[in-house]
């Protein structure tokens, strides 16, 4: 029994301890930021078309963009993907230091919590859209939605230069275009370029993101008063856009996994998907709709 006792009263000491341990430690651990495990698997890099390559992770979309004086990478993604895209740069034979432009899709975390390491080890000019430009100055701590949700702030970057509806990013005889499509976020940005490849010319779009994050509030959004009219704009841009080549923030988007296993099966260009591109936009448009109109509803 005394034996007994003793273990008793060593274990209780023991809960006691690691209780204290716990309390001395959580303030200073964060939530850890929402995930994907798609977001953070390596994805070996590949040629898309004409000057474009993809240097992502399974689902976090990279694009890199060559010219004869320098390249232009869209999305930095996570702060751990940074090495992952210098080494599928280099697996492609080309060089991070090459890269004097950053674009994003949009400024969340997914896309954007690189750019400041990137930028350092580049000396990039870094290009946002305004409405964005400021949520990346501040690491996403003025985004309107999760703005107060630290687990989803990043390191800040200094943008460069503020892009607005309509620019053009140019390098080396590559020009894209900025088309501000906002609601997801007040900058989101879909980018095109046109890319001619064997006499062909084909319309480039990389989609920002039309997507209705859970919990946006579409009506009465004292953050973000015009968020529905944003996205209203933002579809009829989509489907007003020319698309050959359909790509986008992230692999789901465009069925990037069965076009790469086309591929592999022999079909030359799988990224040619003119109708794919318009079904998701309406698709994506449908369900803003539904969301919309529940949220009306429930007023
Ligand atoms: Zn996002």
């Amino acid at each position: 029994m005394e034996t007994s006792r003793r273990e008793c009263n060593a274990l209780f000491m023991l809960v006691r301890l690691f209780a204290l341990a716990l309390v001395l430690v959580l303030p200073a651990v964060a939530a850890p930021a929402p995930s994907n495990p798609d977001w953070t698997l390596p994805y070996p890099p590949f040629h898309i078309v004409g000057n474009i390559y993809y240097v992502g992770s399974k689902d976090l979309a990279a694009y890199l963009i060559t010219t004869p004086q320098g390249d232009v990478l869209i999305n930095s993604n996570l702060e751990s993907s940074v090495p992952q895209i210098r080494k599928s740069i280099e697996q492609l034979g080309f060089r991070l230091s090459d890269v004097k432009i950053l674009l994003i899709s949009h400024a969340h975390f997914d896309h954007a919590a690189g750019s400041a390491q990137i930028l350092k080890l580049t000396g990039a000019r870094y290009m946002v859209m305004d409405g964005d430009a400021s949520v990346v100055q501040t690491g996403g701590r003025s985004d309107f939605h999760y703005g107060g949700r630290e687990d989803m702030h990043f390191p800040p970057a200094k943008v460069d230069r503020v892009l607005h509806d309509g620019d053009e990013v140019r390098l080396g005889g590559t020009v894209l275009v900025a088309h501000r499509t906002a609601g997801h976020t007040k900058g989101c940005t879909t980018w095109t370029t046109p890319v001619t490849e064997k006499g062909k010319t084909y319309h480039v779009v990389i989609v920002g993101s039309p997507n209705v994050n859970p919990g946006y509030q579409l009506v009465k959004n004292a953050a973000y008063p015009q968020i529905s009219a944003d996205y209203e704009a933002t579809f009829r841009t989509l489907k007003a856009l020319p698309c050959e080549i359909f790509l986008g923030a992230h692999g789901s988007y465009f069925g990037m996994n069965d076009k790469i296993a086309s591929r592999n099966r022999g079909e030359a260009q799988p990224f040619v998907d003119p109708a794919g591109y318009q079904s998701y936009i309406a698709e994506r448009e449908q369900a803003f709709r539904d969301e919309l109109a529940k949220q009306q509803g429930g007023h």
